[in-house]
């Protein structure tokens, strides 16, 4: 990802103002439309996405098309062009679901530019809801999606290369603020450390309809075979179209233990705000975790019916992107709890 801004980065997104409806607080206005989106790469991805959402289009169209441009991008931790697994190969992990709870999921992906939106096709197109390994690529190959190379990007190269020289298995996450690692940007990932990021997106479109998506490379140089929360529904995405929709990012083994996405729209269910929910069940992490707490990073982002919205995280440096008018594409730091 790119640099960590500290501070609400206001985005033009260059069009036309559309009006939508004041929301303050628990009044009855919702704002809608609405999407959301984790890291500073959830900018980009919400543009796109609020194409579809600005005029009228379904949030599930809109939360594929915005993740397949984190996918696209050079991102070490998205797509194609991340960092590999410990083999040097890059294996993809995503998920998607509806406001109908259908869903679909693809995990240990290879070769495939868009793993969204093969998981869509799963969902559209399967009796089932997750394929894996080398059958979602018999599957994603079936469905007409191409091939691509195997070589990692030069950045991924670099990275790699850098890692072997130790290959160190590392299954604790960064944590973004550690002095050492400075603004990140792909050619300056050189100790080996800057291991995950995620993107996960929920939206609320103009009908009052609520999906989301998750797409990632997962952690970096993992074991062959490692799959984190987000290719799981209920772990690293859920949506509830009664209720809102959450999605999350850092160390997946600990968003699986809380069941976290699923977790979060549970607690709004239950009356708590997207971002008390998202802080609960980060507080529920780190009970869990008890002094390793400190070693790692998770962050969750949620919205719910009315289009509120919050995300919390364990430690400083995790922020998502926010997106509700033509020229509001806002940058916000998750509030933190160590
Ligand atoms: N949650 C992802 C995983 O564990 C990584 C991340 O979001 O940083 O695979």
């Amino acid at each position: 990802m790119h640099s960590r801004r500290r501070f609400l980065q206001l985005g033009s997104l260059g069009l036309g103002t559309l009006p939508f409806l004041s929301f303050k607080g628990n009044t009855s206005a919702v704002r809608k439309p609405i999407v959301i989106s984790t890291w500073d790469a959830g900018i980009a991805a919400n543009k796109a996405a609020w194409e579809v959402l600005r005029k009228g289009g379904r949030a599930l169209d809109a939360v594929e098309a915005g993740v397949m441009v984190t996918e696209s991008s050079q991102n070490c931790c998205v797509g194609l062009g991340a960092n590999p697994d410990r083999e040097g190969i890059v294996t993809l992990d995503a998920c998607i679901m509806d406001e109908f709870a259908n869903c679909g999921s693809v995990a240990a992906l290879e070769r495939i530019k868009h793993p969204i939106s093969v998981a869509r096709r799963v969902m559209e197109k399967t009796p089932h809801v997750m394929l894996v390994g080398q059958g979602a690529q018999q599957f994603a190959l079936a469905e007409g999606f191409p091939l691509e190379e195997s070589k990692l990007s030069d950045d991924a190269q670099k990275n790699y290369t850098e890692w072997l020289k130790k290959s160190e298995y590392k299954p604790v996450i960064n944590i973004e603020n550690r002095k050492e690692h400075g603004p990140f940007a792909p050619s300056r990932f050189d100790n080996g450390e800057w291991n995950h990021d995620t993107i996960g997106m929920v939206a609320l479109d103009a009908n009052g309809n609520l999906s989301g998506s998750c797409t990632t490379s997962g952690m970096a140089f993992k074991m062959r075979g490692r799959l984190g929360d987000s290719p799981i529904i209920g772990a690293g995405l859920f949506v509830d179209n009664e209720v809102g929709a959450a999605t999350a990012t850092g160390q997946g083994e600990d968003v699986i233990r809380i069941a976290g996405s699923h977790t979060v729209v549970e607690l709004m269910r239950q009356g708590l705000s997207p971002e008390q929910a998202c802080k609960k069940a980060v507080e529920r992490i780190i009970r869990i975790k008890g002094a390793k707490a400190k070693d790692i990073q998770v962050g969750f982002i949620a919205i719910n019916k009315r289009g509120e919205y919050g995300g919390y995280c364990i430690q400083k440096g995790f922020n998502y992107a926010v997106c509700y008018a033509d020229d509001k594409n806002l940058l916000v730091d998750g509030k933190y709890i160590l």
